[in-house]
């Protein structure tokens, strides 16, 4: 599942450049995940590697929430 960008987002721009896939943009307000472009960096890392950047947690993975 992919992860997703919650609206409590600071747009602080630190996950964007740790995305392997180019996921992440800016979207109408915050940052935000294109769904079919997030693989939960599989191939590339064992963790997301957004979630861990995200310094107010505000990424979940969509099955979580
Ligand atoms: S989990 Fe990985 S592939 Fe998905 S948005 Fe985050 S950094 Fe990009
Ligand atoms: S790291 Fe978190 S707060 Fe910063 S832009 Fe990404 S989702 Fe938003």
């Amino acid at each position: 599942m992919p992860v997703v960008i919650a609206s409590d987002c600071i747009n602080c721009d630190m996950c964007v450049p740790e995305c392997p896939n180019d996921a992440i943009s800016m979207g109408a307000k915050h940052y935000q995940v294109a769904s079919d472009l997030c693989t939960e960096c599989m191939g590339f890392y064992e963790e997301p590697a957004c979630l861990k950047v995200c310094p107010i947690d505000c990424m979940t993975i969509a099955a979580d929430v």
